[in-house]
């Protein structure tokens, strides 16, 4: 089966002004991930971990130093005219900062109408229109403008456009931060909420409870890399990388074992060679500084990137 998404070897560093140097650390530093159709791959991680650079790559927003991404088979950094016209129409983002994508001289509804005027010429807009902003709650804020709405109101634009588009991969970077439970919620529904089949979703949160009710699978990044890569089910059912450990343990979802896991509060270390998580891992080990961990399949679907949980060397890739 041909994935939705695809990223090989991704490296991205920043550079601090037209002719600064690269930056000491790296944004992406050697990402594989993929997603195939029909699946929400949930990727969580600390700020900046990588996940808004990865999400921007994928989109092909930023170009990567190194790597190829594939969205929908077709490479999509040699995509021009016509060809990235329909690439776009195929594949929807939602971002944190919604306000960013949103043209503020437009009311929502006639932001709407661009939208369906693109994706979906010569379908009568007034019904489809009035049909979507009820069901994303802006039935009464149809004339409103984007200074005129609130952080949750700009998201259940977004929102509106995806089911407009009908794509078939959304990516959406913290689509529900900073709202309340009931709206997370609410807004999640209507994102998941498939009318295309097969729509494969990337859906990358800081809140790890939030994609285990969600996801299908999970990634998790630190220090731009992935660090570990499970089935859902899994997640708290096995021996963990020791960042994601302390993300279960910081979100709540575990208890706290002692006396092993009882050092310092969940924090990366700014590091491109060995383990970025070296300073905070109350088991690192002496290889650690030195030698990055390779990402390695403990068992099926399974991959974890730690010294501490080294699978078998014929399993090491
Ligand atoms: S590689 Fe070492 S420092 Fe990194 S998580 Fe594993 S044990 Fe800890």
């Amino acid at each position: 089966m041909r994935p939705a998404l695809r990223l090989s070897g991704l490296h991205k560093r920043y550079r601090r002004g037209l002719w600064g140097r690269p930056d000491a650390v790296p944004a992406l530093d050697g990402v594989d991930l993929v997603v195939q159709p029909g699946e929400i791959l949930g990727l969580a991680g600390e700020s900046g971990s990588g996940k808004t650079t990865l999400a921007r790559v994928a989109l092909g927003l930023i170009r990567p130093d190194a790597g190829q991404v594939e969205v929908l088979g077709q490479p999509i950094h040699q995509l021009r005219g016509a060809e990235l016209d329909r690439f776009r129409r195929r594949v929807q983002p939602i971002f944190q900062e919604a306000e960013a994508h949103l043209d503020p001289g437009l009311s929502v509804r006639r932001i709407l109408a661009q939208t369906l005027a693109i994706h979906r010429p010569g379908e009568a807009a007034p019904p489809l229109l009035t049909e979507v902003l009820e069901r994303v709650g802006l039935g009464d804020r149809a004339d409103a403008f984007v200074d005129q709405l609130s952080g949750g109101e700009r998201r259940r634009v977004g929102v509106a456009r995806v089911l407009l588009c009908r794509p078939e991969l959304v990516i959406a970077d913290e689509p529900t931060a900073g709202l309340d439970a009931a709206r997370k919620h609410e807004i999640l529904e209507l994102l998941l909420c498939s009318e295309v089949p097969g729509r494969a979703t990337l859906l990358i949160s800081h809140d790890l409870p939030l994609l285990a009710g969600v996801a299908t699978r999970l990634a998790v990044m630190l220090g731009g890399r992935v660090v570990e890569h499970l089935p859902i089910e899994l997640l708290g059912h096995v021996p963990h990388h020791p960042f994601t450990q302390a993300l279960l343990v910081a979100s709540g979802a575990r208890s706290r074992p002692e006396p092993e896991t009882s050092g310092p509060r969940p924090r990366s270390v700014e590091r491109s060679v060995g383990c970025p998580w070296v300073g905070a891992c109350p088991e690192q080990q002496a290889e650690c500084s030195a030698q990055r961990p390779p990402l390695a399949e403990r068992s099926p679907g399974h991959e974890v990137a730690c010294h501490a949980l080294s699978p078998p060397p014929s399993l090491i890739r």
